[in-house]
């Protein structure tokens, strides 16, 4: 079987346990990886401070040349990097090329990094005093990722701190590791010394010897609440600066002047895309007002005719779950949100794909009549399941989103800039749509969420990204030999 092995100063480095790696279109194991723990990251920790001494003093302009050609090199291995995704991920190969050039958009916004990281000066702050402030690198910085953005999270961290100048250290999922030795691998070609970026491969050991060990700096996470959490609380306990990006329960508000059709089309596209198992995914829909049961027919006849397949088959529009457990909880809490009283609209439970008895598909399913009490609404499902709850006004759909302990993502679907302004201003949400069901930030600008959703003070690539992974300095100089003479004062130093 295949072995996906570390990464650490430029070279592979077997494991000394393994894990297996399956395929969840077949159900069948595909590979083995490698299961690090404190050896394997206490050599890449090291590896990566040494390399950061020489890295942080490469030049901006060759620092960027390395950047280009990785941007480069992403873009000319998109379908590699996405058949790769697809095979552990089980995602469609066009979805997966979405993440792969929403991950390239990362590298580009890092290829400005010159621009990103210029200071500011400021002449004369004092008779014959200037001062200035520059951002430096941190040294070591970490990333552990979750399983279902296998390229685009980590380059969401990436990309973004190695321009800054610092050195990193990737713990990517152990459920679809490989697409992160094969970014080593461009890293490489790009011309990035070893050392620059390295890849632990592995599960809770090789996090925590991450978050106790006094050679990291910073550390990235995203993943589940309550990993993001303990990741949170125990990084920040050694010193660490963190950013741990947790779940989402994101509500799609559908209002009475809404373009109902258009509506129930994104809203299917953005709760079943990718088997529901993304961080932005819409999983509950508040219909406002009279809209409830035409709503519903639409969203109904929309989920019905979604094609379900393995993600290499170009007829697809939905692949399996990730693993067998997710199936199973999915279904269960379908199960679970009848018996609460919930109206099962549409069935995926007992969806079989032919030839493929094996594979964890599970197939579209919605629930009408569901209420903010039911598990099915409280829980982070994380598979095909879209939840409706009712509403009558505006005011209690932002009255459930804000109620709820996640607020990741949200939308809006009206044609009423009033409503909208209204929706933007009185959500405790992160990020917005107004007729955008999937308002992802582009890599310009920065992604995160409130509450339950990130724990930290910086959201994640964009501008905040640059922050997260430099600290400030401001310098204040004065040089002697001018024609102002220093006299010795006693008071607290003012500007004169
Ligand atoms: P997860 O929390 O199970 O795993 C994330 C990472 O943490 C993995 O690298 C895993 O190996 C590690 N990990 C798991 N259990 C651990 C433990 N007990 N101690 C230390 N480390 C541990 O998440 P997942 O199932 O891989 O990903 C799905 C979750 O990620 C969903 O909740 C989803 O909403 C969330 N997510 C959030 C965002 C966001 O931007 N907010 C983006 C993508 C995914």
């Amino acid at each position: 079987m295949r072995s996906i092995e570390h990464w650490i100063g430029g070279t592979s480095v077997a494991g000394s346990e393994y894990a297996t790696v399956y395929q969840p279109a077949t159900g069948q194991p595909q590979a083995r990886v490698a299961l690090g723990g404190q050896p394997e990251v206490d050599r890449a920790v090291a590896a990566a401070a040494t390399a950061f001494e020489s890295w942080s003093e490469m030049s901006l302009s060759r620092r960027t040349k390395v950047l280009f050609r990785l941007r480069d090199l992403v873009e000319r291995h998109e379908d590699d990097l996405a058949r790769l995704v697809t095979a552990e991920h089980g995602k469609t190969v066009e979805d997966a090329r979405g993440e792969v050039i929403r991950g390239r958009e990362v590298i580009e916004f890092a290829c400005g990094i010159p621009q990103l990281l210029k200071g500011a000066y400021s002449d004369q702050v004092s008779t014959g005093v200037d001062s200035y402030s520059l951002r430096a690198p941190l040294g070591v910085c970490a990333g552990i990722t979750p399983f279902n953005f296998p390229v685009m999270v980590p380059m969401w961290m990436h990309p973004i701190a190695i321009a800054c100048g610092n050195a990193f250290v990737l713990k990517p999922s152990e459920r679809d590791p490989s697409a992160a030795n094969l970014v080593a691998q461009l890293y490489a070609d790009a011309g990035l010394p070893d050392g620059v970026f390295n890849v632990v491969h592995g599960g809770k050991a090789a996090v925590d010897a991450l978050l106790d060990h006094p050679g990291v700096a910073a550390v990235s996470f995203v993943g589940s609440t309550p990993i993001a959490s303990y990741v949170h609380q125990r990084a920040a306990s050694t010193g660490k600066r963190v950013q741990a990006l947790g779940g989402a329960k994101n509500h799609a508000v559908v209002l009475p002047d809404a373009d109902l059709a258009d509506a129930a089309r994104q809203i299917t596209s953005a709760a079943y895309g990718s088997a529901g198992q993304r961080c932005m995914a819409i999983s509950a829909v508040v219909a406002v007002g009279p809209v409830g049961n035409q709503l519903v027919e639409l969203l109904t006849q929309e989920a019905s005719t979604i094609v379900v397949g393995p993600g290499d088959q170009p007829t697809s529009q939905m692949g399996p779950v990730v693993t067998g457990e997710a199936r199973t909880r999915v279904i269960d809490s379908v199960d679970e949100a009848q018996k609460a009283g919930a109206t099962l609209v549409v069935d995926g439970r007992e969806l079989r794909v032919d030839g493929h008895d094996e594979g964890y598909f599970v197939g579209p399913c919605l629930l009408d009549r569901v209420t903010p009490e039911m598990a099915a609404y409280q829980q982070e499902i994380f598979g095909p399941v879209l939840v409706v709850l009712r509403a009558d006004t505006l005011d209690e759909a932002v009255g459930i989103i804000n109620a709820n302990p996640y607020g990741n993502g949200t939308a809006l679907f009206t044609s009423g800039g009033a409503a909208a302004r209204r929706f933007v201003r009185g959500v405790n949400v992160g990020m917005i749509g107004v007729n955008v069901p999937l308002p992802v930030p582009m890599a310009y600008h920065s992604f995160g969420g409130w509450k339950a959703s990130l724990f930290g003070d910086t959201h994640i690539h964009g501008p905040e990204g640059v922050s997260f992974y430099t600290r400030g300095k401001v310098v204040t100089s004065r040089w002697p030999g001018g024609t102002e003479t220093f006299r010795s004062d006693f008071h607290f130093p003012t500007a004169s």
